[in-house]
């Protein structure tokens, strides 16, 4: 049938639906139902409902209107179960099916601007789509009609007869604004030019039920209860996922790892499950066609950077190919190293917090191919007898070097035995710690007159760890090495040199302040401190100024009184490092504990504690995350710098 052009020609707004164009003509120009209107034309039930072509053709022939605009704004259902409108693509539950909303106060502005005729209600296009709670015009909430789902609920009209109701006769519902999610939506659908960004490149449903699901998790948890969640609770939750899901992959990914993070210090339970909830059941049933895949995805990578899984395990459909992630426990049987060293070792590599114990423990994961590499390098550790070959040193050299703090063992690892020559000293940092030393030494062929040996240098006036460390510094220009080979043995040093650098220092049994304040690096006002009779002290007495008639007025002390010192307390960092934390979560280790520094640390300018106190630490460790009796062997000789 060749449809005639009914006049006066009704405008067509932007902000409707073309279904609801199609009733408010009805309307306009016979008073008649959308039913019974379409009866008269032959326009099919069908093509209403699902937008087609012949739709859009027989309202462009009877309105007037261009078929491309009416095109635009007309719902389509596509033969794959999902919708478009305004060149978005949706899914079903997207729309509003049984049910629409309307805006009182939008209606009522309507019927005034007409003087109540008949065909002026306009069907907004975004009273269909489900992320539309409210009016942002009114900033009042949309009323829901309820009805089984037909072409009636696209004739408002009509509806609003149906339910007695006069728009400006009934109170509008409370105030409202629409909320980020709503927001975003309204955008997309408004804008003509469409954004390939990371949510433009997504369908405008499948960001909407990401938002929505994602915010459930933040907002209340993995067992949050949204099979009783109403719309209100969607809104809500759908705003607060929105921030973060907007925000891109990296957001998302740090999100999901605080909630991994989060799961293991209360629970102690391992697994995405615990994690995520009903949020990783829901993504695990999901199908491939439904908009969650860049959610899964990253999800799936989440779980795989975060949880301990062996290879050959599948994650939310994709199988590992090989391990990522080891947990101290997967680490430990394949290793067959204990529990304990594994968390030390972890800890001290930086991948393991300090409050990581007990249950909790295996909650943590670090990256397999670096957890790994520290496993091999303590595999590879040496004793301090072969330290001595590498560094071509003698056994009390090495043992000077080692007590100094110069060189440090990564970890003891024999039990029963004493750290420091126990071993576990690290091949590749001896190496560089030798480079270090030879780096910029000259060749010589032959010994030469007026250069000495380390011993020889030594001998009798300083110390190897002094002398080495000078040399470490660059304090000393004239270096050799004997035939070029990088070797302690084979340094010679020039004696002049030496000797006037050591003259700067005390030839006597005294040790400066300067000194001190560098061995322990602390604050220059701290050896002064050390010696005051306040705050208990003093810890150590200055040398009688009367002796050291020539230095008066420089605050020395005895050498053997600084070497008991070093022995009796250790510094928050040094303690530190034996356990492989910060000097902070020493300091709360130590307070938890009750044990305070010996005075004062502001006072002091360092938190010094007494030996004997941070053996009582270690015996209050968590024994699973700390080689107890190892540590305390090594703690009794580990160096105070
Ligand atoms: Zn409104």
């Amino acid at each position: 049938m060749t449809l005639p052009l009914l006049e006066p020609q009704l405008p067509f707004y932007d902000d409707e639906l073309a279904q609801g164009y199609l009733a408010r003509t009805g309307q306009f120009h016979t008073g008649a139902s959308l039913s019974q209107f379409r009866g008269y034309w032959d326009i099919g039930v069908k093509d209403i409902r699902d937008g087609t072509e012949d739709f859009v053709q027989a309202l462009s022939a009877l309105s007037g209107v261009e078929a491309e605009h009416i095109r635009y704004n007309t719902l389509v259902a596509k033969p794959d179960g999902n919708f478009t409108l305004r060149g978005e693509i949706f899914n079903r539950p997207f729309v509003r099916r049984g049910s629409v909303t309307v805006c009182l106060e939008c209606l009522a502005d309507d019927h005034a601007k007409a003087g109540w005729n008949p065909g002026s209600l306009r069907f907004r296009w975004q009273w269909l789509l489900r992320p539309f709670v409210c009016c942002a015009l009114h900033q009042s909430q949309l009323v829901e009609f309820r009805r089984v789902d037909s072409i009636d609920l696209f004739d408002i009209e009509q509806l609003l007869a149906l339910n007695d109701i006069e728009p400006g006769d009934v109170a509008t519902p409370g105030d409202k604004s629409p909320g980020l999610l709503q927001q975003y939506v309204s955008r997309r659908f408004s804008a003509t030019d469409k954004c390939e960004d990371w949510l433009g490149t997504q369908t405008v449903s499948g960001v909407v039920k990401a938002s929505e699901m994602l915010g459930a998790l933040l907002a209340d948890g993995p067992t949050a209860p949204i099979k009783e969640y109403g719309p209100s609770d969607w809104a809500r939750v759908g705003d607060i996922g929105f921030k973060t899901y907007s925000a891109g992959t990296d957001t998302i990914l740090r999100e999901f790892k605080r909630l991994c993070t989060d799961s293991g210090r209360s629970s102690g339970r391992a697994g995405p499950q615990a994690a995520y909830g009903y949020f990783f059941r829901w993504l695990k049933k999901r199908n491939m066609v439904d908009g969650m895949e860049p959610l899964r995805s990253i999800l799936r990578t989440a779980i795989v950077e975060n949880f301990a899984l062996d290879a050959g395990e599948v994650v939310l459909g994709e199988t590992l190919p090989a391990r990522r992630m080891h947990s101290a426990n997967s680490l430990a049987s394949a290793t067959g190293i204990s529990k304990s060293r594994i968390s030390m070792l972890m800890r001290k590599a930086g991948m393991l917090p300090a409050t990581a114990k007990g249950a909790s423990l295996n909650r943590w994961a670090f990256p397999a191919d670096a957890a790994e590499k520290v496993i091999a390098r303590t595999q590879e550790a040496v004793s301090l007898r072969q330290v001595r070959k590498i560094l071509g040193c003698s056994v009390t050299q090495a043992e000077r070097l080692a007590h100094s703090g110069l060189i440090s063992p990564i970890i003891p690892v024999t039990e029963g035995q004493h750290g420091i020559r126990a071993g576990g000293y690290v091949k590749e940092e001896l190496e560089q710690f030798l480079a270090n030393i030879c780096n910029n030494c000259g060749g010589i062929d032959d010994e030469v007159e007026g250069y000495l040996s380390l011993w020889g240098v030594t001998c009798g006036r300083s110390s190897t760890e002094q002398i080495l460390e000078f040399q470490l510094k660059g304090e000393f220009r004239h270096t050799k090495l004997l035939k070029g080979v990088s070797r302690i043995d084979h340094l010679r040093f020039n004696k002049d040199e030496v000797k006037a650098v050591l003259e700067e220092l005390d030839p006597d049994f005294t040790i400066s302040a300067g000194e001190v304040i560098r061995i322990l690096g602390v604050q220059t006002y701290t050896p002064r401190r050390l010696a005051s009779p306040e705050h208990g002290g003093p810890w150590l007495h200055e040398v009688d100024q009367t002796e050291y008639r020539q230095r008066k007025g420089k605050l020395r002390f005895s050498r053997i009184e600084f070497q008991k010192f070093q022995e009796r307390y250790i510094k928050a960092a040094a303690i530190g490092r034996l356990l492989g934390i910060s000097h902070v979560e020493v300091k709360k280790l130590m307070a938890d504990s009750g044990i305070l520094p010996i005075a004062d640390p502001v006072w002091m300018g360092a938190w010094f504690y007494e030996r004997k106190d941070l053996l009582r630490l270690i015996d209050n460790l968590d024994e699973t995350a700390f080689p107890i009796s190892e540590l305390k062997s090594a703690a009794r000789e580990w160096p105070n710098r």
